[in-house]
């Protein structure tokens, strides 16, 4: 009992542990962000900062969020949208994101849009995982892979395989301090098979790279009431606790100018966007993941929504998870030589 009771003392009078994000010259912020917007209502703030201090960012959007139907229809002023609207729009969120990240004084060679398919990255996380199935369709584009100048690796298709070997492409050149991806609890499909292929990829590095181990962080966009009703959304802060980010007046200012650039966004759900120039953004250190894909099952299919066009899920059906992991077994060693190669380069600046 006296032991316990001093430990507890000691606990009481050991200085708090303010968990915190510390940024400076050294620091390799590498933000994923699902869809073109997130990285900024996220981030901003911090991404301005890591700047300011002469560190170096990268942002990786994995879709060109060009399936936003609601929002192309109110561009075109039209219900009837096709599919080349939807690729319109898509490239117009991409001028959008430049236009942002911009404000925040990152520029374009920064940017990478891998352009896989928006509302369809929970599909890939199971069904369409590898080349033994053609590859997923998008119902709003009808592209079945990136834009060619998307496309980092050769014969990169809408395949949960070839979206992780992009992303281990990244981290392995880049060489990320810190990474900054969605939480698996964010209720967006593309959100939380966003957590999966991180974690994923990450395992891709490590196994060439045993001491590859950069500060992993997760942001919430899509949760409840979440940007409002507290000053931290409605769930855990993992082992870590939350992790806030004070911002001074200016880099909120700059944050909100920065969300404004999103006009796409704006003409639909400034109420939303605006709600993210909070005076704190707020991030939670993840246990290690151990996920390794496919999977099963996808607890993101849960999110799946305007699941109206997407008639992949009519026929939707269960992979055989063995087969899955044979399949895996075999491409994780080409994965992890490519890697490899990728690796071995130096890293850019920013
Ligand atoms: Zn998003």
């Amino acid at each position: 009992m006296i032991a316990a009771a001093s430990a507890a003392a000691l606990a009481a009078s050991a200085p708090r542990q303010r968990p915190t994000l510390a940024v400076d010259a050294t620091t390799r912020l590498l933000v994923i962000a699902p869809h073109p917007d997130d990285e900024t209502l996220a981030a901003g703030g911090l991404m301005r900062r890591v700047r300011a201090a002469g560190g170096a960012v990268r942002v990786v959007y994995l879709t060109d969020g060009d399936a936003f139907t609601a929002g192309v229809q109110a561009t075109e002023g039209r219900t009837d949208v096709k599919p080349s609207d939807f690729r319109d729009y898509g490239r117009e969120r991409k001028d959008e994101a430049r236009a942002a990240l911009r404000t925040l004084g990152i520029h374009g060679d920064s940017l990478t849009f891998l352009g896989f398919p928006n509302e369809g990255l929970g599909r890939l996380l199971t069904r369409y995982w590898s080349e033994r199935k053609p590859p997923y369709e998008s119902p709003y584009t009808r592209r079945d892979r990136p834009r060619p100048s998307e496309i980092l690796e050769p014969n990169t298709k809408f395949r949960g395989e070839d979206l992780t070997q992009e992303l281990a492409l990244i981290f392995a050149s880049f060489k990320p301090t810190l990474i900054l991806t969605p939480r698996k609890e964010d209720q967006h499909v593309d959100h939380c098979a966003a957590w999966f292929f991180t974690a994923d990829a990450l395992g891709d590095v490590a196994r060439v790279d045993p001491g590859f181990h950069p500060d992993l962080a997760t942001y919430v966009i899509h949760f409840e009431t979440w940007p409002w009703g507290g000053a931290v959304p409605a769930l855990s802060g993992g082992p870590s606790g939350w992790v806030r980010v004070l911002l001074t007046d200016r880099e909120r200012q700059t944050k909100l100018d920065a969300i404004r650039k999103y006009k796409t966004q704006m003409s639909v759900m400034d109420w939303f966007l605006e709600a993210f120039a909070r005076r704190e953004e707020v991030f939670a250190r993840p246990a290690r993941p151990q996920v390794v894909l496919p999977l099963r099952t996808s607890p993101c299919d849960q999110f799946q929504s305007e699941s109206g066009l997407d008639h992949g899920s009519v026929a939707r059906q269960q992979p055989d998870q063995e087969q899955h992991n044979r399949d895996n077994q075999q491409h994780v060693h080409e994965r992890a030589n490519r890697v490899g190669a990728h690796h071995a380069e130096q890293p850019r600046d920013q």
